[in-house]
C-alpha cells in the first residue's frame, strides 16, 4: 500500500466517530423523497465543519446541496443520497451512502492540493422515486464534473451496477358512476378498464423479452360495491435494459391501458411520476480500481447467484453516468437473504457490521478517487 493510501485510510479512521454519528442521525430521522430537510442539513453540516464550502438549496432544489474543497482543475464528485422509504425508514441504507461519501470526500480533500483536484459532494435528494439526480442534471448541477461515484449498500458486495432503465407512471381512468343494480346500463366502469389493461399486460408478457419488467398497483379501485366505479387510479413501472427498449416497451404497455379505455368507454390519463431512470454506463478502469481497493480491505465480491441481484435495481445515478464518467458499486452488509426495501434490512444499516461497511466504503471510494487522480485518469 502506498503512502498516500495509508494516509487516506488513517484520515477516514480519524473521523470514524463523526461518520457513524452522521449515519445514525440520518437513520433515526428518516425523511422521504424531496422532504429530506434535516438530512440534507446534517450531511452538509459535517462537510462544512470539515472545511468544505457548502451551497444549500443547490440548483434551486431545497433538499439538494453542493460542497467543495480545493481548487484543482480536475473535479471529483461523491454522491450523497439520504432519502428514506415511506413506512420502513432507511431500509435501503442511504444513511450509509451519505456517510461513506462524506468520509471519502473529507479524507481525499486532505490531499486535494497535492493531487491538483477539487473534491466535491453532491447532496442528491429523492432517489427512491422522484429522480432527484435527473432534476439536478437538467439544471446543470454536474456540468464540468470529471468523475462521479458512490457506493450503495446491498446484502453482499457486487462491483458492477446493471440497473434496469425504468419509467414510473400514474394511471387514471374516468368513467361514469351509476347505481349498480337499478341503473347499471347508465354506467361506464373504470374498474373494468383496469381489469382489461391488466389482462392485456399479462398476455403481452408472452412477447416481451426477459430483460423487461412491467409491474404496478391499483391505488384506487372504486368507492362502493353498489356503485359503478367512476374513477380508478394506479401506479405502474416499466423496466428495460436501456432507454431504447424502455421507450419501445412503454408504447406496448400504453396500448394495453388504451385497450381498457376503449373497451369500457372510459377516459385514460397517463402521467409520468418523474423522468425515466436510465441504465448505467460504467467507467471500466475506475471500477477495476474500486474492486482492487475493496479486495485490499478484505472485502469479497459476489459474481453470481441470487445474493447479487441488488445490482439490477434502478437508480437515477444511471442518468448521471450517461453524462459524467461514473461508478456505482454495491457494498455488502452480509445480511442475505435479508434484502433492500425490507423492514429487516433497515436493522442491518446500523450497528457493527454497518460501521465496518461504512469505513470500508469510504476508504475504497477515496482510494479509487486517489488512484484516478494519481494516474491522471480523470
Ligand atoms: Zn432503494
Ligand atoms: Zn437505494
Amino acid at each position: 500500500m502506498n503512502e498516500a493510501k495509508k494516509r487516506v485510510q488513517s484520515d477516514v479512521e480519524s473521523i470514524r466517530g463523526e461518520l457513524i454519528a452522521l449515519s445514525e442521525s440520518l437513520y433515526r430521522n428518516p425523511e422521504t423523497a424531496w422532504k429530506e430537510i434535516e438530512s440534507a442539513r446534517n450531511v452538509a453540516g459535517v462537510l462544512h465543519r470539515n472545511g468544505f464550502e457548502v451551497t444549500e438549496n443547490f440548483v434551486g432544489l431545497p433538499t439538494a446541496f453542493h460542497a467543495r474543497l480545493g481548487s484543482g482543475a480536475k473535479r471529483i464528485g461523491f454522491m450523497a443520497e439520504y432519502d428514506a422509504l415511506p413506512g420502513i425508514g432507511h431500509a435501503c441504507g442511504h444513511n450509509l451512502i451519505s456517510a461513506m461519501s462524506v468520509g471519502a470526500a473529507i479524507a481525499l480533500a486532505q490531499r486535494a492540493h497535492e493531487l491538483g483536484i477539487t473534491v466535491e459532494v453532491f447532496g442528491t435528494p429523492a432517489e427512491e422515486g422522484g429522480g432527484g439526480k435527473i432534476e439536478m442534471l437538467d439544471r446543470g448541477a454536474f456540468d464540468g464534473l470529471d468523475f462521479a461515484m458512490m457506493a450503495h449498500p446491498a446484502p453482499v458486495d457486487v462491483a458492477r451496477a446493471v440497473p434496469f432503465a425504468v419509467s414510473h407512471s400514474a394511471i387514471r381512468y374516468t368513467g361514469k358512476a351509476a347505481h349498480a343494480a337499478a341503473y347499471p346500463t347508465h354506467g361506464r366502469n373504470a374498474a373494468d378498464a383496469f381489469t382489461i389493461a391488466q389482462v392485456a399486460i399479462g398476455l403481452l408478457r408472452q412477447q416481451l423479452p426477459a430483460s423487461v419488467r412491467v409491474h404496478g398497483i391499483v391505488t384506487s379501485g372504486g368507492e362502493a360495491p353498489n356503485a359503478i366505479p367512476q374513477t380508478t387510479a394506479g401506479r405502474w413501472y416499466v423496466r428495460a435494459k436501456d432507454m431504447a427498449e424502455l421507450a419501445e416497451t412503454e408504447e406496448k404497455v400504453r396500448r394495453c391501458f388504451e385497450a381498457g379505455a376503449l373497451a369500457t368507454g372510459c377516459e385514460l390519463e397517463i402521467e409520468p411520476e418523474s423522468q425515466p431512470y436510465s441504465d448505467f454506463r460504467t467507467h471500466e478502469s475506475a471500477l477495476k480500481l474500486y474492486e482492487q481497493n475493496a479486495v485490499e480491505l478484505g472485502r469479497e465480491f459476489v459474481t453470481e447467484g441470487p445474493e447479487m441481484q441488488m445490482c439490477r435495481a434502478s437508480t437515477d445515478m444511471g442518468n448521471v453516468s450517461q453524462v459524467v464518467p461514473a461508478i456505482h458499486p454495491y457494498i455488502g452488509l452480509d445480511c442475505f437473504p435479508v434484502l433492500n426495501h425490507q423492514r429487516e434490512f433497515a436493522d442491518h444499516c446500523i450497528g457493527e457490521v454497518a460501521e465496518r461497511t461504512l469505513t470500508d466504503g469510504a476508504t475504497a471510494l477515496a482510494w479509487t478517487a486517489l488512484g484516478l487522480a494519481q494516474e491522471s485518469m480523470v
